[in-house]
């Protein structure tokens, strides 16, 4: 058992609320007036505080910064007609978080500090919260290595933080997507199930040259035959292909375990779908495809939810999707979003309220 966490409070003298217009912001650009910050020294947590947003003082040693061992996540919070405030799914990032965390050699984080801390940070920002549809406060914890040392090993310091952003819609426009046969995102025995910062810098390069292309994003394939299809950008993704739904499955490790993913397998299960989590090859997609049976494609993931695909290009073939007339990834969006604003009953727990 973890007593009681005892986590300091210093308050900002004045809210930066007043000078934003909450109904009308871009993705991750402003900051609520708080942060949480923690630090790991000598084998526990201390030092927890929630106190004003403001810089870090960092050594230019900082482990981090050279090898890389730092982790996130990203998790939203809304509010209900009655202005309640809920998180959606939290336990599942953090569970997430400390896989991430084993992978990379680092502490564990308690589930008191993540679990805790998060909510007490969000009751104190409360306000930063948006209200409108689609509208949220994305929470981002993370951890990284702090050791002043430029060495190869494991870090025995860490820091462990929470910032929150409130946010609009992320990708609202449904995307061109390029089938990636060349870069890879992660091989079996990578990192590919992990948040590491690591794999987000490594894809960069591949998704500029798309973007020179004129696509918003790669849809990445398997390490060894790129014939396998993986995730969309930084998002799960989902075939329909008649009456099934298909994404692929993560036993090899190459897949990010996506807390939205889950939740659109248990809802496309609830609206009749066969759900399958397997292999899916190009070639397999293609085909669907041409005999008429690919109905949809789109990206789940905590910032977007739902990302529409309208276009998908393998070499010279391209295939378009008339997303005008879908109807299972505008549902799914829907039931999804008015579960997170509680307008839709929550059968499933999922969400935390504060
Ligand atoms: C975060 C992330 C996802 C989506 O996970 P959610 O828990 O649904 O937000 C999917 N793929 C990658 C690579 C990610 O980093």
């Amino acid at each position: 058992m973890i007593a009681a966490m005892d986590i300091s409070i210093r308050k900002a003298e004045r809210s930066k609320l007043q000078d934003l217009n909450l109904d009308d912001l871009p993705f991750g650009h402003y900051f609520s007036d708080h942060m949480l910050e923690a630090d790991y020294e000598n084998g526990e947590w201390k030092n927890v505080e929630i106190k004003p947003y403001q810089p870090l003082l960092l050594n230019p040693s900082v482990a981090a910064l050279h090898y890389g061992q730092a982790i996130f996540e990203g998790i939203k919070a809304y509010k209900d007609a009655e202005g309640n405030a809920f998180i959606f799914r939290p336990q599942d990032n953090y569970k997430r978080f400390n896989i991430s965390a084993e992978r990379m050699q680092m502490p564990q984080v308690p589930e008191e500090l993540f679990m805790e801390g998060m909510r007490q940070l969000i009751a104190l920002d409360k306000n930063w919260i948006p209200t409108r549809q689609d509208h949220s406060l994305y929470i981002r914890p993370f951890m990284f290595s702090s050791d002043e040392v430029i060495g190869v090993r494991p870090s025995d310091t860490y820091k462990f933080m929470i910032i929150l952003s409130p946010t609009g819609p992320y990708y609202s426009a449904p995307m061109r997507i390029y089938v990636e046969e060349k870069y890879v995102r992660a091989a079996p025995g990578g990192v590919g199930y992990a948040k590491a910062a690591g794999n987000y810098g490594a894809a960069m390069y591949a998704t500029a040259q798309a973007k020179k292309k004129g696509y918003d994003q790669v849809l990445w394939m398997d390490a060894f035959e790129h014939k396998y299809v993986q995730e969309i950008g930084t998002m799960n993704v989902f075939f329909i292909i008649g009456n099934t739904a298909i994404t692929p499955d993560l036993n090899e490790g190459t897949i990010l375990d996506g807390v939205t993913r889950q939740s659109a397998i248990q809802l496309l299960k609830e609206m009749g779908f066969k759900v399958e989590e397997r292999h899916l090859s190009i070639d397999d997609i293609i085909e669907a495809y041409k005999a008429g049976l690919l109905y949809e494609v789109f990206g789940t993931g905590t910032a977007a939810t739902i990302s529409f695909i309208k276009e998908l290009r393998y070499k010279d073939f391209v295939m378009k999707f008339d997303v005008e007339n879908w109807k299972t990834a505008p549902t799914l969006k829907n039931w999804l979003t008015d579960i997170r604003e509680g307008r839709r009953e929550d059968k499933y727990g999922w969400m935390y309220q504060i």
